[in-house]
């Protein structure tokens, strides 16, 4: 149960005043759903007015706060133009204030004529006149309806405007409780940090970076915090040792040799698995490292000791991949390996889990349905969670909470993950590396193309499926609106196959029905389509080595590391591939270092590093994707900063206040899991 001190940040938005119907959507873009959400809602920037006492003290461009009579109306002559209120100072200095389409109407309101108003915007120069465009302010006095001096401008969605949020803002932080202190008093002194609550006051207020980091910190301590509860309560709980024999694994017949890192990575998880307390294990190896491998083997370990194992994968493509591939791979050892997924029905799902009830099925895969309460296990041994970045951490938690027990538990991943994430990720968890690629593997040629040269890259396109191989076409989600989104896909997918030929594109994306994008995706695995235009689904996990053309259009609007998890799919046959990053016309500072960073490394750990640096830790930390924010407050800056900090001040509270966080910085840092939602930790306390 929450501590009722937060109760009234829990309360839904609607409970303050102003918010109806209307906004619910804009302000859901936001995440804004409830009243703590708008304490955190951070400005951007601010705009700082000067106060002047005539026009001519202030500069071109300079946000300032005058006193103006308005003298006249001006109308452009053809009525579609801007409407102008001229107005002169106390000096008699005259300016336009400007106002286009609609605004034009208030404008006569806002300034009747021969009357003194308070105004406040930015000063422009128009040929030779000045002008104010669209004031920010007008008010008959100068107190506060004129804005402040400082004004917070805030992230903003369709819908909702500056002047609208703000009192939201302002209700939202008269709402703010006192709340206990959570920090180490000698860390607050040292750095000179505020309270909680006046350091989100603050922040409001003007640009303050020690109130900024304060609650920064706060949001890493409260994640290192649960992340290392849960590690703890992992060792007080009995798991079962499990140490095969081989009898199975010694079957096994694998067309390929282990690399030194999948060697040492199984033995790692060995190790673990012959433990009395649950492996938690996160196996982090760059795209086509060959991390399936290893998780059979860890699963056939189990299978060696009568357990089952279950493999989960995030989407259904990606299920039923690894269904094949292990059981490909797994031939020769006569054990049962079953698909298991949301849409399996009737008879076949029926027989599936009567085999698991019975443990005549020895690994089932499949998506979070096999965690299903309808699904029973004889005895679980062993959950692999495939592409775990796809899971935000709290999904990733419930779902091993699930498993758990005694089962053992091995997470996977591709996204390379920087250092200084991999603590506030992965607290919890052992990490091992696979640093090591299978040997053989080509480098992709990865070129960046204008679009303008669209023609010729749909004339590469077509040589190459002339030659009998086979290309990915990714075209990418930008819009707010899923459907221009879609509109663009298919639009793409229409003109290649003007080009192709209908029976040779197929195209695949989130909204079609999983039947449909399965058939579809098989289509193209199977090599009977050329080519697969796709929104970004395809980046987890699809291995097709006949396609060794990958074309990505707007590349400059995706991060790094999703880049490199597409450029991925390719380069996994014997034959040259080959990358087209296809940029748009104009292009910012960080989308050209982007690019270019993606021609020239193929390192995925360097590539993350940098995505760290250029843009930000959310897509790293892979929660974007899965809406679900892990960090909402600090920026990449502050988790290079604080994180290291903010996780010792959480080792040595639980050191003092052990593992039950008792005492009363204890009691205060339960209350700060639950305000950034890591409640899990706390959960797990009460043994839940
Ligand atoms: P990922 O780590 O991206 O999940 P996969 O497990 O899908 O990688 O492996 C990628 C490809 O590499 C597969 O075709 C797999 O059979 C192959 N592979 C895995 N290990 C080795 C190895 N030691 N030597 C050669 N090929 C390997
Ligand atoms: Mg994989």
């Amino acid at each position: 149960m929450r501590p009722e001190v937060l109760n009234p940040l829990f309360a839904a938005a609607d409970s303050l005043k102003g918010v109806g119907a209307k906004l619910e959507k804009p302000l859901d873009r936001l995440g804004l759903t409830r009243v703590k959400d708008f304490a955190y809602h951070l400005p951007d920037r601010f705009i700082e007015r000067r106060r002047v006492g005539a026009l001519a003290e202030a500069g071109i461009g300079e946000h300032i706060i005058v006193k103006l009579t308005a003298d006249q109306y001006r109308a452009s002559g053809s009525g579609r133009g801007p409407f102008r209120v001229m107005a002169t100072d106390a000096e008699g200095a005259q300016i336009a204030l400007t106002y286009f389409g609609r605004a034009s109407f208030s404008a006569k309101k806002l300034l009747p004529l021969n009357e003194a108003r308070w105004v406040a915007g930015k000063l422009e120069q128009y040929g030779d006149t000045l002008q104010m465009v669209h004031p920010d302010h007008v008010a008959e006095d100068g107190g506060t309806a004129l804005g402040q001096t400082c004004e917070p401008v805030y992230p903003l969605s369709d819908g909702l405007t500056g002047g609208r949020l703000q009192p939201l803002v302002e209700q939202a932080l008269d709402l703010l409780p006192e709340l206990p202190e959570w920090i180490e008093p000698s860390v607050m002194d040292r750095r000179g940090w505020p309270s909680w609550r006046d350091a989100l006051h603050l922040v409001h207020r003007a640009r303050h970076k020690e109130a900024r980091d304060r609650l920064a910190y706060d949001e890493l301590f409260a994640s290192a915090l649960a992340l290392m509860l849960v590690r703890a309560d992992n060792r007080r709980r009995k798991g079962i040792p499990m140490q095969g024999d081989g009898h199975v694994r010694d079957r096994l017949t694998l067309p390929f040799a282990l690399t030194g890192a999948q060697q040492r990575s199984i033995r790692e998880i060995e190790g673990d698995m012959a433990q009395p307390h649950p492996m938690l294990r996160l196996l982090q190896g760059d795209v086509g490292s060959g991390k399936t491998v290893v998780a059979l083997l860890a699963m056939l370990n189990a299978i060696e000791c009568g357990k089952q194992a279950a493999l989960l994968a995030p989407t259904e493509i990606l299920a039923r991949q690894h269904h094949a591939t292990l059981q490909e791979m797994a031939r020769g050892t006569g054990i049962e390996i079953a698909l298991l997924t949301g849409r399996d029905k009737g008879r076949a799902r029926e027989s599936i889990l009567m085999g698991l009830l019975d443990g005549s099925v020895n690994i089932v895969v499949g998506t979070h349905a096999i965690f299903q309460e309808s699904v029973s296990y004889r005895d679980l041994g062993l959950v692999v969670i495939d592409e775990q970045h796809r899971f935000g951490v709290g999904q990733r938690l419930m779902l091993q909470q699930k498993a758990r027990g005694t089962a053992h538990c091995l997470a996977m991943t591709a996204t390379p993950i920087p250092r200084t994430l991999l603590l506030a990720q992965h607290g919890e968890m052992e990490v091992s590396q696979l640093d090591e690629l299978p040997p053989g593997r080509k480098p992709i040629d990865t070129r960046v193309v204008p679009t303008e040269r669209m023609d010729d890259v749909v004339a590469g396109l077509v040589r190459h499926v002339q030659s009998g191989r086979q290309a990915y076409w990714v075209c990418p989600m930008v819009h707010e609106n899923e459907r221009e989104d879609l509109a663009a896909a298919e639009e793409r997918f229409d003109a290649l196959k003007a080009v192709l030929g209908e029976g040779n594109v197929t195209l695949v994306h989130g909204q079609l029905r999983p039947e449909i994008k399965d058939a579809n995706m098989v289509r193209f695995a199977s090599g009977e389509v050329a080519v697969l235009v796709a929104t970004t689904v395809i980046e987890v996990g699809v291995n097709v080595p006949n396609a060794s053309l990958m074309v990505i259009e707007q590349a400059e609007r995706f991060g790094l590391a999703q880049l490199h998890q597409l450029r991925g799919r390719v380069g996994r046959g014997a034959a040259e591939s080959v990358c087209l990053l296809l940029r748009g016309q104009t292009l910012s500072e960080t989308g050209r270092e982007r690019l270019a960073l993606m021609r020239e490394t193929q390192d995925g750990f360097r590539l993350a590093e940098e995505d760290l640096r250029l843009r930000g830790g959310g897509e790293i930390l892979g929660t974007r994707q899965s809406g679900e924010t892990a960090f909402r407050v600090a920026t990449p800056e502050q988790i290079t900063e604080l994180l290291e900090a903010a996780h010792d001040d959480a080792r040595l509270l639980i050191d003092r206040a052990g593992a039950n966080l008792e005492g009363a910085r204890g009691e205060a840092a339960r209350i700060a899991l639950y305000l950034f939602e890591r409640d899990y930790g706390v959960q797990l306390l009460r043994g839940g």
